[in-house]
């Protein structure tokens, strides 16, 4: 089994034997699936239930296959790499965060030269890596910082958890911090925690081991580019909706708002509800002039790749309709 993520299947197989689950279907992300025949097999051979592969996208907490737990008949869904976000439909689910060990010593090291001035630090992280974050915060003690780890709550649990569509953890402690320390790979979710808190990031990566730097005045190639956005769909005729159907991300209410409030101002605006945002399906839906995504934040910020027309976010859409000023809504604002 991988020796970087613990996937505990000892728990998994014993959860699996105390329900009596005969049909389980396995969700994975993909960084995860190279280990599904592995993690199947063993399953399979120690408690006699058959295992069936999720094989659609697996992006998030919000994303977890309920639906295709009760179209094939499974009694257990077991999700790997999020904690829950939503409540279990009718098929009931074990979460299992896949969580990789980080050396505190060695991330706050690599950090040293990057923290400035700042002295007293907020703490931050995905589900793989929350369990450091106690570790992180004595190495940072040990060296004459302040660590703040935020609580968790119903969408991330655990202290200091965030998501990328929620970084309340986070915003709880942001008052009381110069900058947060960010641990995990990719740029997205220090994108969204300086955007959020507006506070510097410190991001480090325990997967590379490389530390970037991100400032808030430094977003100001970003709110350049979405501002155009948001000018875009004020101008537009024609208006799509997106709204995905996974559990997490469905927001129909702020959807049918949406609509109502475009087609008071004389747009033609239409809900296109869809699984995915792919650029395939969007892009034959040719007469609108931009799209808001009531769905994953990442799904405007990121961009759909393909897609030539702007996609700006529900926050983005209010400015665009004149319900805030665009200075109050850039940071939190328009990740909602
Ligand atoms: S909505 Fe997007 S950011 Fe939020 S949990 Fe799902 S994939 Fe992650």
């Amino acid at each position: 089994m991988s020796a970087l993520y613990n996937m505990e299947l000892q728990r998994v197989k014993e959860e699996i034997a105390s329900r009596g689950s005969r049909r389980v279907l396995l969700q994975l992300p993909d960084g995860l699936r190279p280990h599904a025949y592995r993690l199947a097999a063993e399953i399979r051979r120690d408690t006699g239930a058959q295992v069936i592969l999720s094989g659609d996208s697996c992006y998030g907490a919000c994303d977890v296959a309920s639906r295709q737990a009760e179209e094939v008949g499974a009694d257990l869904l077991v999700h790997y790499g999020h904690s829950r976000m939503v409540e279990d439909g009718e098929v009931p689910v074990l979460y299992v965060a896949a969580e990789v060990e980080v050396d505190a010593g060695r991330i706050v090291g690599g950090c040293l030269p990057h923290l400035g001035g700042w002295r007293r630090l907020g703490l931050a992280s995905t589900v793989q890596h929350v369990h450091s974050l106690p570790a992180v915060a004595s190495e940072l003690v040990c060296r004459g910082f302040e660590a703040q780890v935020g609580e968790g709550d119903e969408a991330a649990p655990h202290p200091g958890q965030v998501l990328g569509c929620h970084y309340g953890s986070a915003r709880r402690v942001a008052g009381g911090v110069d900058a947060f320390l960010f641990i995990g790979g990719g740029r997205f979710h220090p994108l969204g925690l300086a955007l959020s808190t507006g506070k510097p990031v410190v991001a480090a990566d325990p997967y590379d081991g490389s530390v970037a730097v991100l400032r808030p005045e430094e977003l100001m190639g970003l709110a350049r580019r979405r501002y155009a956005g948001v000018v875009a769909l004020r101008g537009a005729e024609r208006v799509g909706i997106i709204v995905s159907s996974k559990p997490g991300q469905m927001a129909l209410a702020a959807a049918d708002e949406l609509e109502r409030r475009f087609r008071e101002r004389g747009a033609e605006a239409a809900i296109i509800y869809l699984d995915e945002a792919r650029a395939e399906h969007l892009n034959n839906f040719s007469e609108p002039q931009a799209f808001v995504a009531a769905a994953c934040p990442r799904i405007a910020l990121d961009g759909v790749a393909g897609v030539d027309r702007p996609v700006l976010t529900v926050g983005e859409a209010h400015v665009a309709l004149g319900d805030l000023p665009w200075e109050e809504a850039w940071g939190a604002g328009i990740l909602g």
